[in-house]
């Protein structure tokens, strides 16, 4: 476990003094900004005029053109959306990068498959926390912290690696665990994670499970409890203490079906076609169609994404969870129809 840093390994001076530019204030934006500036850094936001700009405004920040806040800075993160990134460098970062600076960013997308070729008299570095930004901004609220990867690209100040962790300190990622790797790693892990486990793999299983119910002609509604709503109370049992807390708390009943039936759904083919997508991962593969698709202005994002809005778990999902008021969380902007 040593190769986890928390913050009494980290220097904080090396970040302090310096000006932080935080290019975009959506999921991951407003999150850095904020904790960023509680930790004591000087934060200036970069972005275009709309809705981020005046949120970052009643958050309090000085909400500058990306232009300005990067030639303003030392330090610039760039947290705007990927298909974005690259497009936005080339015509604001770029030209206002001063040599010994440093960009960074949380998600090594563009600079790992050549989309964002950095100057080489910048320090290059990411700081990729692993959860979602609004919960790098909550749990940083709580006291605690989402832990995230740290990595390298260019060190041309001899300070890049101790840069990146000082603003993994800054975020609050060190009260959790911060932990070294590389573009390539942090890149092809994620995407595969994203694709084949935590969004793709997850939103497939339950489809597949609330289909096989309903199919068979069980209520919707139960089957809804069943597959969706149940889930997150199952993964708060893993996130707390792994497979083996999880299935403490569940009945031997379910333990059992666990043990006998899970390898039925999930069995080798599953595991074979997971390498296949991890292939189209490292080769690029991949990232081509989504660059192509983003060129092309989204025709099968869209397609797809107004399909699954009206898969019959999302229409009887919407129903019940109007009853719970509860469960509702505000839905964070997106609007990610419309590029
Ligand atoms: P987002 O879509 O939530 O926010 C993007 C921000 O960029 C918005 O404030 C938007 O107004 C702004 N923006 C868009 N176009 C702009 C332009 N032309 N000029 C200036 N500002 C512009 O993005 P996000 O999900 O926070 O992702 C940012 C980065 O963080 C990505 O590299 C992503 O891979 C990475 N990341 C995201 C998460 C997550 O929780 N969403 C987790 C880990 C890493
Ligand atoms: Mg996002
Ligand atoms: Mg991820
Ligand atoms: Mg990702
Ligand atoms: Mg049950
Ligand atoms: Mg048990």
């Amino acid at each position: 476990m040593s190769k986890v840093l928390y913050e009494k390994d980290i220097q904080k001076e090396v970040l302090q003094g310096k000006k932080i530019a935080v290019v975009g204030y959506g999921s991951q934006g407003h999150a850095h900004a904020l904790n960023l500036r509680e930790s004591g850094y000087d934060v200036v936001v970069g972005l275009r005029p709309g809705k981020s700009q005046q949120k970052a405004e009643e958050d309090g920040f000085q909400v500058v053109s990306v232009a300005d806040a990067v030639s303003q800075s030392e330090v610039v993160m760039v947290l705007l959306p990927d298909e974005l990134q690259t497009a936005v460098y080339n015509e604001s970062i770029k030209p206002n990068l001063q040599a010994g600076n440093a960009i960074a960013f949380a998600h090594g997308f563009n600079v790992h498959f050549s989309q964002i070729v950095p100057p080489e008299d910048v320090d290059v570095f990411l700081v990729a926390p692993k959860g979602p930004g609004h919960l790098v901004r909550r749990t940083y609220e709580e006291g605690a912290g989402v832990p995230a990867l740290y990595g390298v690209y260019q060190d041309v100040t001899g300070q890049a690696r101790e840069l990146a962790l000082a603003y993994a300190q800054g975020i609050g990622a060190a009260r959790a665990g911060v932990l070294e790797t590389s573009f390539q790693e942090e890149t092809e892990t994620d995407l595969f994670g994203e694709q084949a486990v935590l969004c793709g793999g997850v939103t497939s299983l339950i489809k597949a499970g609330f289909e096989t119910l309903t199919e068979a002609g069980y209520q919707p509604e139960v089957a809804y409890f069943e597959c969706l709503h149940e889930m997150k109370l199952i993964v708060d049992l893993l996130y707390e203490g792994g497979l083996e807390n999880m299935r403490y708390s569940i009945s031997d009943t379910a333990q059992w079906g666990d043990f006998v039936s899970g390898p039925r759904v999930i069995d080798e083919n599953t595991k074979a076609r997971m390498k296949d997508i991890l292939t189209d991962v490292q080769t690029g593969q991949f990232a081509k169609g989504w660059i192509l698709e983003n060129q092309a202005n989204r025709p099968q994002f869209n397609a797809i994404n107004a399909k699954e809005n009206q898969h019959p778990i999302e229409k009887v999902g919407r129903e019940l969870r109007e009853l719970m008021p509860f469960v509702k969380q505000p839905l964070q902007n997106k609007n990610k129809q419309q590029k």
